[in-house]
C-alpha cells in the first residue's frame, strides 16, 4: 500500500543496508538493481545515480597484478576476452579501465531497456555527506542530455528523445554535511512529526484521515490557504504519470528485424520462445559460451579441409549453431578439439569434394518473411544431393520432432536455389562427438513453408511463452527464468 512503501522510504532514509523490498503485487512500486531488473520490463522506469563514479563506475577492483586474491587472467575461461599485461603496468591499468568501461555500458543497456514507456534518468551533484568534491553527470547521463565540448572531449549535442530538467542549482558546498550536522543534532529522534504547510499534523495523521474521509484532503487544502492552481498543476503532473501506468499500452509498431530471421533463430523459437524473446526481440547480454566457440571453430577448420581454404565472402557470418550447441552446461566438459576432427577425419565425408560449402541462402515467405542460413555441406553423387549440417553438441534423442526443423529448412532452400525436386535430396545431421550419421530423405520431413509463415505470426502476436527443456540447464537466461528454474529444480530431484 502506500502507507507501506512511505513506511519503507522512510526507513530506508534511515538505515542504508535496508534490505531490497520486493513487492509482489503487480501495482507496486519496485526498487531494485540493475542485475536484479534483468528480464523484466515496467511501463515506468527509474534509473537514478547516473553521476560521476557512480554509474558508470570504472574503478578498476580486479587487477590481478595488484590483489593476491584476484584468480590471474591467463588461468581464467574467460582469459580470450580479457586484457593482457605486456610489461607496462599503466598500459594494462588503461585496458582494464576500458574493460570496466565495457561492462557498465553493457549494465547501463539493460537499465535503459527495462521502460515500456517512460525513462526518468537522474544524477545529483552531490552525494554522501563526507565527500568535499561534487560528481556531476556521469558519462552516460552525458551522453544523453547532451555536453559541451571541452579541449579533450568534442562534446555532443542532447539525444532528440531526451527532455532535460534541472531541479535545483548546484551548490559549490557539498549540502549534506548541514544534513549529517541536523541529524547529529536531532538524536535522540522524537516521535514528533514535523509539520508542514499543507499537513499541520504531519502526514501520517493526514493520510490516516484521508483513508476514513477520502475528502479530507480537499477540506485540508481549503483551509491551508495555499495558491491552489499551483496545487492543482502538480497534482495534474503526478495525475499525468499515474495515468500512463493504467493506460494499456499501444500494440507496438512492428518490428522490422523480426521479419527476417536466421536458421539459429527460428530453431530458437521452436525449441523455446522466451529464450527467442532475450535473445532477438530484447536482447539481453550473454555470457562468452565455450560451446559457441568450439562449434565456429569446427566449422571453420572443416570448411578449409574440405576445399583448402576459407569462403571469402562474409567470413565473420557464424555457421547455423541450434540453441544446444551454444549454451555451456555446468559441469558438463566439452569434447576436445582434436577429437572433433579426428571424428571428421574417420568420416567418409574427409575424402570427398562438397560441391558447395557454406552455402549462404535467404528463403522469402508470403508478406515479405525472409529466413536466412548457410547449408555446412552440399554434396553431389549422380541425381542424389546430400545436405549436411556438423554437429558439435549432443545428440538428440530420435523421436525430438524440433531437431528436424533446420534440416527441413535447408531442403526448402535447396528447392528453391537449385530448383531440384525433394525426391533428390536427402538431409544428414553428422554428430561430431559420437561419430553418428542421421539421414533423412526430404519427402519425409514434415515441417513446411506453412509452418515456418506460423512461427512469423507467433512473433508478431507476440507469444514468448517459456517452454523448459533440457536446454534451460545451459541456458543464459535460466537465473531469473522462474519456468526453467523450476523445470530444473524438478529434474535435479528426480531420481537417477
Ligand atoms: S531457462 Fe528454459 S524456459 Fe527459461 S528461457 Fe531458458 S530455455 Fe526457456
Amino acid at each position: 500500500s502506500l502507507e507501506t512503501f512511505l513506511e519503507y522510504i522512510e526507513a530506508a532514509q534511515m538505515d542504508e543496508d535496508l534490505e531490497i523490498a520486493q513487492p509482489q503485487h503487480p501495482n507496486s512500486v519496485k526498487l531494485m538493481t540493475i542485475h536484479q531488473a534483468k528480464g523484466l520490463e515496467f511501463d515506468i522506469v527509474f534509473v537514478p545515480g547516473l553521476s560521476r563514479q557512480i554509474f558508470p563506475d570504472t574503478k578498476v577492483t580486479s587487477n590481478p597484478y595488484a590483489r593476491k586474491s584476484e584468480l590471474p587472467y591467463h588461468i581464467r575461461e574467460d582469459s580470450d576476452y580479457l586484457p593482457s599485461f605486456e610489461s607496462v603496468m599503466s598500459r594494462f591499468r588503461e585496458a582494464l579501465k576500458e574493460r570496466a568501461m565495457e561492462e557498465e555500458r553493457r549494465l547501463g543497456y539493460v537499465a535503459l531497456t527495462r521502460a515500456r514507456k517512460k525513462l526518468f534518468l537522474s544524477c545529483a551533484h552531490w552525494y554522501g555527506e563526507e565527500r568535499s568534491t561534487s560528481a556531476g553527470p556521469g558519462e552516460f547521463f552525458a551522453e544523453l542530455a547532451g555536453k559541451e565540448p571541452t579541449e579533450e572531449d568534442p562534446g555532443c549535442p542532447p539525444h532528440p528523445a531526451v527532455t532535460l530538467r534541472t531541479n535545483s542549482p548546484r551548490p559549490d558546498e557539498n549540502p549534506l554535511r548541514d544534513e549529517l550536522e541536523l541529524r547529529a543534532a536531532g538524536w535522540p529522534p522524537s516521535d514528533k512529526v514535523e509539520p508542514d504547510d499543507l499537513f499541520t499534523g504531519g502526514w501520517r495523521a493526514a493520510l490516516v484521515e484521508a483513508r476514513r474521509d477520502p475528502d479530507s484532503i480537499e477540506k485540508q487544502v481549503a483551509a491551508a490557504g495555499i495558491d491552489r492552481p499551483e496545487w492543482d498543476a502538480s497534482r495534474g503532473e503526478v495525475a499525468e504519470q499515474l495515468a500512463l501506468v493504467t493506460t494499456p499500452a499501444p500494440p507496438a509498431p512492428i518490428d522490422e528485424r523480426l521479419k527476417s530471421l536466421s536458421v539459429s533463430n527460428m530453431v530458437q523459437l521452436a525449441r523455446c520462445p522466451k529464450q527467442f524473446y532475450w535473445t532477438v526481440v530484447r536482447p539481453l547480454p550473454r555470457r562468452p559460451s565455450r560451446a559457441a566457440r568450439l562449434g565456429n571453430d569446427i566449422h571453420r577448420w572443416i570448411e578449409i579441409s574440405s576445399i583448402g581454404q576459407q569462403k571469402l565472402d562474409d567470413p565473420e557470418e557464424p555457421p547455423d549453431l541450434a540453441p544446444e550447441e551454444v549454451g555451456d552446461r555446468p559441469g558438463r566438459s566439452l569434447p576436445t578439439e582434436e577429437s572433433l576432427k579426428k571424428a571428421f577425419m574417420d568420416s567418409r565425408f574427409a575424402e570427398k569434394r562438397p560441391r558447395y560449402i557454406e552455402q549462404p541462402f535467404v528463403i522469402s515467405l508470403e508478406a515479405g518473411y525472409l529466413v536466412r542460413g548457410r547449408i555446412d555441406a552440399v554434396y553431389v553423387e549422380g541425381e542424389e544431393w546430400e545436405l549436411v549440417d556438423y554437429k558439435t553438441g549432443m545428440q538428440p534423442a530420435e523421436d525430438d520432432e524440433i531437431a528436424k526443423l533446420q534440416l527441413a529448412i535447408y531442403a526448402l532452400a535447396a528447392e528453391r536455389i537449385w530448383g531440384l525436386d525433394p525426391s533428390k535430396i536427402k538431409v544428414t545431421y553428422f554428430y561430431l562427438k559420437s561419430g553418428n550419421t542421421v539421414t533423412t530423405a526430404a519427402e519425409d520431413l514434415t515441417f513446411t513453408e506453412k509452418d515456418l509463415l506460423a512461427m512469423f505470426e507467433q512473433v508478431e502476436a507476440r507469444i514468448f511463452d517459456p517452454v523448459p527443456t533440457q536446454i534451460c540447464g545451459s541456458c543464459d537466461f535460466l537465473r531469473f527464468c522462474d519456468a526453467g528454474r523450476a523445470f530444473v529444480a524438478a529434474q535435479s530431484s528426480e531420481p537417477q
